[in-house]
């Protein structure tokens, strides 16, 4: 088959891979008919997550068509349409039993790599390096799923892929970015980085009935995006100091809710900017922490700042001193996409959103290198690639 493998910094090739087989009974090999470019492929790209293998096949948005189920999935059939969550969850451990799907102890065959950096290991995930299991990604035509009998979500109803591809990954993560930043009618909430996943915060800040959304990032056709779909009120943060304009915004006393949903290559011109950068390519930083440091800086005093974007190692002149004079409350996590599939799909169904109004670009499979930049570089007006093998 086919497949989008990683080959090293910037390089995404498409190609012959051997198809993929069970090797579980509660596998299923599902063949993709749409797949994702994600923000977080691009730290993969960029080369900022560790533990990465030349041919590793990338991807994990993606959906499909049930085309082979091991003996232990009794409840899916061949044919079955289905979308499927990022994390691999086992559904029977103590962190799946409790809701906690991307905290999974049974789906990370290399547990001991991610326990020396992070103390415990999260969960796997499709095509996201071995620290996170070493799976093959949906970016192909055909994916092995773990655990299919948990994971995998029935689409029926006859709607098109680019209406819940998305439930995969982004519309949950900004759901739950929202949610768990405990906004309570009436509050102000600020969103750094109108991308695929601020977006999806930016609606679900709403559906916790905030009185105000305020998006922040200085790409024009995403901040436009934040306003006609979003009816946010934008701030372009290029040449101005945004902690200084959130508090001018909201009389001096700071949104209630901050939400990162940028993570760690966020941009930043100027001192602060060249510092982490450097530090970053001496390897004495993983990630560039600029919107959580402004996202605590600006919160209100017993605010919450709850984190979307994707952290993956170490940062650097984290103001934990205003987190903790301020009360300041800190969310964060990979999203229990489990969780929220029949919810989120339901506001789906009953036309409450379409998240189809992310995709900018649709590619085919084949066309892989180019979608990668296109996306990296937001040219062509890009927020969302959907590829079709
Ligand atoms: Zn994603
Ligand atoms: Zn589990």
């Amino acid at each position: 088959m086919k497949a989008v493998c990683w080959t090293g910094i910037n390089d995404v090739r498409v190609e012959e891979v051997p198809d993929p087989k069970l090797i579980n009974p509660r596998d299923a090999i599902i063949r993709v008919s749409s797949t994702a470019i994600c923000g977080s492929d691009l730290h993969l790209y960029d080369g900022y997550i560790p533990a990465m293998k030349k041919g590793d096949i990338l991807g994990h948005e993606f959906m499909g068509e049930i085309v082979e189920v091991g003996s232990g999935v009794k409840n899916l059939n061949l044919g079955d349409r289905v979308v499927v969550p990022f994390p691999i969850a086992c559904g029977n451990c103590f962190f799946c039993q409790s809701g906690q799907w991307s905290l999974c102890d049974n789906s990370n065959p290399n547990a001991r790599m991610a326990e020396t950096m992070f103390g415990h290991a999260p969960a796997g995930i499709f095509g996201y390096s071995h620290l996170m299991g070493g799976y093959a990604g949906g970016q192909a035509e055909y994916v092995r799923v773990p655990f299919a009998d948990v994971g995998p979500f029935r689409i029926e109803n006859g709607f098109r892929d680019e209406q819940v591809l998305f439930l995969t990954d982004i519309f949950p993560t900004g759901y739950m970015a929202a949610e768990q930043a405990n906004i309570r009618p009436g509050d102000t909430v600020a969103v750094w980085g109108c991308g695929p996943v601020g977006q999806f915060v930016i609606q679900s800040a709403w559906m916790f009935n905030a009185a105000r959304v305020i998006a922040i990032d200085r790409y024009p056709e995403r901040l436009n995006m934040a306003e006609k779909y979003g009816r946010a009120e934008v701030i372009n943060y290029d040449g101005i100091d945004v902690v200084e304009t959130l508090k001018q915004m909201t009389g001096g006393m700071g949104p209630d809710v901050c939400i990162d949903a940028v993570g760690l290559e966020a941009h930043k011109d100027g001192v602060e900017g060249f510092y982490d950068r450097a530090k970053q390519a001496a390897r004495l930083e993983m990630d560039r922490p600029y919107v959580l440091r402004e996202c605590i800086q600006a919160c209100r005093k017993g605010g919450t700042v709850s984190l979307a974007g994707a952290y993956g190692s170490f940062v650097d002149k984290v103001p934990i001193g205003a987190a903790f004079n301020k009360g300041l409350t800190l969310k964060m996590g990979q999203t229990h996409v489990h969780r929220y599939l029949k919810p989120l799909f339901e506001l789906i169904e009953s036309g409450q959103i379409d998240p189809s109004f992310i995709v900018t670009h649709i590619f085919p499979l084949e066309e892989a290198p180019d979608a990668y930049e296109i996306f990296k570089h937001k040219t062509d007006g890009c927020v969302k690639v959907v590829m079709k093998p």
